[in-house]
């Protein structure tokens, strides 16, 4: 689709998104942060939503970077005003969230855009946004997951259990996707995914 200034949602029989708007998605520890983060520094082409949490940031996270760090109530304010294209409780803990108007920004300005986000806020995206492309980032095995969540080393055991679980639940969902990536190293991932977004483009 070449037109610049398609409308973000899908008026009822009108227009849709364009595939520009896409969500990357995959269980707990697979790395999709790792591959948004490669993303973000090789692909300048690709605009990267940053989400808003309630969580607090891990060392060397930056606010405004790698999340909008805020306080729950500030959340469910963003909730209450509608300005979250997609949110939800993730791991049945902190509160994340897509903010609307940047996505709307960089799709109207003709950018691919790109939603790391879990399987809950892929779900949704695919109600409301009709025409988005929907990716799972795949681990090359379980094995290497559970290696992977338990090398990171920055849950506690029963935090590590409960992603464990939503893991199980999310590997069990890449078939609702359009592409599996297959996360064996982050720069091919990485190289794959943007070369999929480009060409998925073209074929719009
Ligand atoms: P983490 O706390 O490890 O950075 O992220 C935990 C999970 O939250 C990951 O699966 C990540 O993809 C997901 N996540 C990050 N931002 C968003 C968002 O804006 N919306 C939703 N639904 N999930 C998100």
């Amino acid at each position: 689709m070449s037109e610049a200034r398609t409308p973000l949602a899908a008026a009822p029989g009108g227009d849709v998104v364009p595939s520009r708007l896409v969500v990357l998605a995959g269980p707990t520890a697979v790395g999709k942060g790792t591959v948004a983060a490669y993303v973000r520094a090789h692909f300048p082409q690709v605009w990267l939503s940053v989400s808003m949490t309630t969580r607090p940031p891990r060392p060397g996270e930056v606010d405004g970077v790698h999340y909008h760090f805020v306080a729950e109530d500030e959340f469910d304010r963003l909730v209450a005003a509608g300005e979250f294209l997609e949110y939800a409780v993730v791991h049945g803990r902190a509160k994340y969230g897509t903010p609307r108007g940047p996505v709307e920004r960089a799709l109207h300005e003709g950018r691919l855009a790109l939603l790391e986000i879990d399987l809950q806020g892929a779900r949704q995206v695919r109600e409301t946004m009709p025409g988005a492309l929907f990716a799972f980032l795949s681990p090359p095995s379980w094995e290497e997951l559970v290696r992977r969540l338990v090398g990171r080393g920055t849950e506690a055991p029963e935090e590590r259990a409960a992603r464990l679980e939503t893991a199980r639940q999310e590997l069990a969902a890449a078939a609702e996707f359009d592409i599996v990536i297959v996360n064996d190293d982050v720069r091919r991932a990485s190289e794959e995914l943007v070369s999929w977004m480009r060409s998925r483009q073209r074929d719009a």
